[in-house]
C-alpha cells in the first residue's frame, strides 16, 4: 500500500506544478495532443483560454514574492473552482494560465472567461492585515478559427491575451 501511495505521488510530481497543484506545461502538451485529436475526428468543439495576472511584478515590488506566491494561489484556485471536471487547468508559465476546454464553443468559453475574471477581480486577498487586489487579463480561442495545431490554437489565445493588455488589462478578449 505504501509503495502504491509513493507511485501515485511521484505521478502527481511529473504532472502537477507544486506551488499551485495546477496541471505543469509538459503534461499539458502530452494531453493537448490527444485532446486536439479527439476534436479533430469526432468534430467536437474546443476552446482555450490564456490567463495573465496583470502588472504581477508590481505585486511582486510592492509585497514581496512570498506574498507573490499567495497571490498565483489564489489564482489558481479560482480557477480551480469556476471549472467542470473535464477541464484542464494548466500553470503555463509565471504568472500565466491556460486552460483546455474540451466540448466547449468560444461563446461558453468566453462566459467562463467572464465568470473567472470577475471572481477574481471582485476578491480581495487578505494576508497579515493587508487586502491584496489583483486583475486578470484573458484571451480566448476555439477550433472555430480552424488551427492546424494545437500549438496555433494556443497561440491564437495568447494574441488575444495581448489584445486584453493593450486594450487596458482587466477584460477578455476573443
Ligand atoms: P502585465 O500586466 O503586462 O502582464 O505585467 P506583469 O508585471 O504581470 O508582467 P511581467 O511579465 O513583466 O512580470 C511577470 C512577473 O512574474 C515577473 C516575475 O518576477 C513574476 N513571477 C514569475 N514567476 C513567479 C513565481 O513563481 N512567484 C512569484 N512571486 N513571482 C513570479
Ligand atoms: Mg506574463
Ligand atoms: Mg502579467
Amino acid at each position: 500500500m505504501a509503495q502504491k501511495n509513493k507511485i501515485i505521488q511521484l505521478h502527481e510530481e511529473a504532472v502537477r506544478d507544486p506551488l499551485t497543484g495546477l496541471f505543469n506545461r509538459r503534461y499539458m502538451n502530452l494531453l493537448a495532443e490527444i485532446e486536439f485529436k479527439k476534436t479533430k475526428r469526432y468534430s467536437h468543439p474546443l476552446s482555450v483560454l490564456m490567463i495573465d495576472i496583470d502588472h504581477f511584478k508590481n505585486i511582486n515590488d510592492k509585497y514581496g514574492h512570498k506574498l507573490g506566491d499567495l497571490v498565483l494561489k489564489h489564482v489558481a484556485h479560482e480557477i480551480k473552482n469556476h471549472i467542470r471536471s473535464s477541464d484542464i487547468p494548466i500553470r503555463y508559465g509565471g504568472e500565466e494560465f491556460v486552460i483546455i476546454l474540451p466540448n466547449t464553443t468560444k461563446e461558453s468559453a468566453f462566459i467562463l472567461a467572464e465568470r473567472i475574471r470577475n471572481h477574481i477581480a471582485a476578491t480581495p486577498i487578505f494576508v497579515d492585515g493587508m487586502e491584496i487586489r489583483c486583475t486578470v487579463s484573458i484571451g480566448a480561442s476555439s477550433m472555430e478559427d480552424c488551427p492546424e495545431t494545437f500549438e496555433e490554437l494556443v497561440n491564437n489565445s495568447d494574441k488575444k491575451m495581448y489584445l486584453a493588455k493593450q486594450s487596458g488589462r482587466n477584460r477578455t478578449i476573443i
